[in-house]
């Protein structure tokens, strides 16, 4: 038998306040941004749970970018393509990489950093850069406006979904100023546009007369969730470069205990472990030659 699925309605709000009271009072409402991920996902059209389509076009105030000596805001609404057209003069080399090996130019043209985020796939790059530089999250309400680091909601993640509390939407993402002296995005993959891959890493690091002041290490893509060893970067900081042999193998042996990586059909553990462990030993001769 047949089941009969209602077609929602479309709701296009004109300013941000709009949309989080029409949210607010419709919580089967689904926000549309670039759409690139609701459109290939059957379960969306299929539960026919939805009532309002939420469609975001409208809202220029959440499509800018702008940068202050403190920070880079981005709005969530500003689409893949337009955050790597402005530059690495503007944005960071790591994150500017990372966006252009997310998809196609077609899907960078539609999807949004914020939808992105939303998604909170391990796979992705562009969280992989966005966790390693300590990146903080905008999340209204009707109720209550708050700005929560990323990290947070990544460590409370599971099963491949960034936990961003019921009722609220992602405005705004910042990344704290950056000066690395040294910084880095690959994403080891059968081809860069592919969307699951191996491995997604990001590496950072600060230098000042010789000494190791910031070292950032993330990796993506390894299991259900990114992953990020505060711990293990904080045992760095204020070594004299270069990083001597002990110290890396110390690292490599730390890491080979926390990994963890899982095996898909992308990926065996042992190979996203073993190149984990390669990138790294490269990030750290690299830094070394600064
Ligand atoms: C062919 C293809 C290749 C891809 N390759 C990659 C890849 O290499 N790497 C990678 O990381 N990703 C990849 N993706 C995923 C892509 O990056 C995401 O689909 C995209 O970023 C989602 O953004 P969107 O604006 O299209 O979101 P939408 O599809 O509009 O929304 C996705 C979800 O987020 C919610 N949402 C969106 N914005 C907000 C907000 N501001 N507040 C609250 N909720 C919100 C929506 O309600 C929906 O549930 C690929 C996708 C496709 C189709």
């Amino acid at each position: 038998m047949l089941k009969e699925i209602k077609s929602p309605q479309i709701y296009i709000p004109d300013n941000v306040h709009e949309l989080i009271s029409f949210y607010s009072e419709n919580p089967n409402s689904l926000i549309f941004a670039g759409g690139t991920s609701i459109m290939i996902k059957s379960a969306y059209s299929e539960s026919g749970s939805i009532e309002y389509i939420i469609d975001c076009n409208e809202l220029e105030e959440l499509m800018r970018i702008k940068r202050t000596e403190r920070y880079l805001e981005i709005g969530a609404l500003v689409t893949l393509s337009k955050i790597a057209s402005i530059g690495t003069h503007v944005i960071p080399l790591s994150l500017y990489k990372a966006l252009s090996q997310t998809a196609t130019p077609t899907i960078r043209r539609l999807a949004t950093i914020g939808g992105n985020i939303y998604v909170g796939a391990s796979y992705s790059g562009i969280l992989t850069v966005l966790y390693a530089m300590d990146s903080i999250l905008e999340l209204r309400s009707l109720q209550r406006s708050t700005w929560i680091p990323l990290s947070e909601l990544i460590l409370k993640s599971e099963n491949q979904k960034l936990y961003i509390p019921e009722g609220y939407i992602l405005t705004k993402i910042r990344i704290p100023s950056w000066n690395w002296n040294y910084e880095i995005f690959r994403k080891i993959a059968r081809k860069p546009s592919q969307k699951q891959c191996s491995l997604t890493f990001c590496g950072l690091a600060r230098t000042n007369k010789g000494i190791l002041t910031d070292i950032r290490l993330c990796f993506g893509s390894l299991g259900n969730r990114l992953y990020r060893n505060r711990g293990l970067e904080v045992g760095f900081l204020g070594r004299k470069l270069p990083v001597q042999d002990k110290t890396i193998e110390f690292l490599l042996s730390e890491l080979d205990r926390s990994l963890n990586p899982s095996t898909d059909r992308y990926s065996q553990a042992e190979y996203r472990l073993a190149t984990s462990k390669k990138l790294i030993r490269w990030f750290l001769t690299e830094i070394n030659r600064i």
